[in-house]
């Protein structure tokens, strides 16, 4: 392999958490096989400081692609400005961060240049002048390694928050190379038509170090705000099941699985959740996972690092009284006065 490269996606002149762990392994994985890093950049009015940041991960170059009409994303001039740059440049690899974007663009570059896509990866392997790129399968703690069955560029889309994002420091030498405006464009099919800000009610699900999350088993909209009580005494966020969010008991941003967030905090609460795969694929990296459930054959404990057999109801106001106590002895010296 001679030239990897990393698609860096910005959002307020800031580089996206998913790019610059992209970028990273681009940089990381061109040091292995000593070849060389092009950070892809696409957009308009991009600052000089967002590439000088974008430096700062290592790659060899930047390449920029800047024009009025691509000041917001749209699928199929992106599509088309990517396709047209891998089929003239030919790099042997095309990493992206993990995000609505990549999951809009990567499928569609990979069925318009006949290459292979692999998506959420874990960790990438060279091997034989390919990536081996190994990503989780379907069962819990089993995962999988894919080679490219395809020519053209690898294209890989890896996993939020398994890669670390490493800065290296300031390129002094970087090649800023820009590139001409979009190419024009065969169809229009799909367009922008307006952006909704939605303010987050809370941290983002994806930054948490605790969450508690909950499922169908919580009953009702009050039943679920059992978990905001829990949340904020051990400083977590609040995750939902699909099911939980269609009840409407929670947001659309809380909502944890193949179709929500992918997250991997340090504590997973799963409370009155049975465990579906489309669940627990989205939460089965966490460090601890303490599962609470009135069923005992409940999938959840397949995967729970600990296991409470009970209803939520019951044993959640346990739990809170009990973290609120060990708080107030810790607030105390252990004094409790
Ligand atoms: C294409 C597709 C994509 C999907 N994507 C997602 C996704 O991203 N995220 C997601 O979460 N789901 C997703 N789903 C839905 C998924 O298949 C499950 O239906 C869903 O995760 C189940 O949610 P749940 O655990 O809240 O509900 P249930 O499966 O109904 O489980 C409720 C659990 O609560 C327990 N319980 C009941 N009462 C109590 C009590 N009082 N105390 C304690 N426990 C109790 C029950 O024993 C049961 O285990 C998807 C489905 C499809 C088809």
């Amino acid at each position: 392999m001679k030239e990897i490269w990393a698609y860096v996606e910005t959002a307020e002149e800031k580089i996206l958490r998913v790019s610059q762990e992209a970028l990273s392994e681009a940089v990381r994985l061109a040091r292995q096989l000593r070849s060389r890093t092009t950070a892809l950049v696409i957009g308009h009015a991009i600052p000089k400081e967002t590439l000088d940041a974008i430096g700062r991960y290592g790659p060899d170059r930047v390449l920029l692609l800047e024009d009025e009409l691509l000041s917001e994303y749209g699928t199929e001039l992106y599509a088309e400005c990517i396709e047209t740059l891998l089929r003239e440049q030919k790099p042997d690899a095309l990493l992206m961060g993990s995000s609505v974007v990549s999951m809009d663009l990567a499928p569609r570059l990979s069925a318009r240049l006949k290459c292979s896509l692999t998506t959420e990866a874990t960790f990438l392997n060279p091997r034989g002048g390919k990536c081996m790129v190994t990503r989780a399968a379907y069962r819990p703690h089993a995962s999988m390694i894919l080679g490219p069955q395809a020519e053209g560029p690898q294209i890989v889309t890896l996993a939020p928050k398994v890669m670390d994002a490493e800065e290296v420091g300031a390129m002094d030498g970087l090649s800023v190379q820009a590139l001409e405006g979009p190419r024009p464009c065969g169809s229009n099919a799909v367009r922008l038509e307006e952006k909704i800000r939605e303010i987050p009610s809370q941290l983002d699900i994806t930054d948490a170090e605790v969450i508690v999350a909950g499922g169908k088993g919580m009953q009702s909209e009050e039943g679920f705000g059992l978990l905001g009580e829990l949340a904020e005494v051990v400083g977590g966020t609040v995750g939902a099941t699909r099911m939980a969010v269609d009840l409407k008991w929670s947001s659309r941003e809380s909502m944890v699985g193949v179709t929500g967030s992918v997250v991997s905090p340090e504590v997973y609460f799963a409370c009155g959740i049975s465990g579906a795969i489309q669940h627990v694929m989205g939460m089965r990296s966490s460090q601890t996972i303490v599962a609470i459930n009135s069923d005992p054959n409940a999938p959840i404990f397949r995967i729970a690092t600990l296991g409470i057999v009970g209803d939520v109801q019951v044993v959640l106001p346990v739990l809170i009284q009990s973290f609120r106590e060990t708080k107030a002895r810790a607030a105390t010296g252990g004094t409790g006065k």
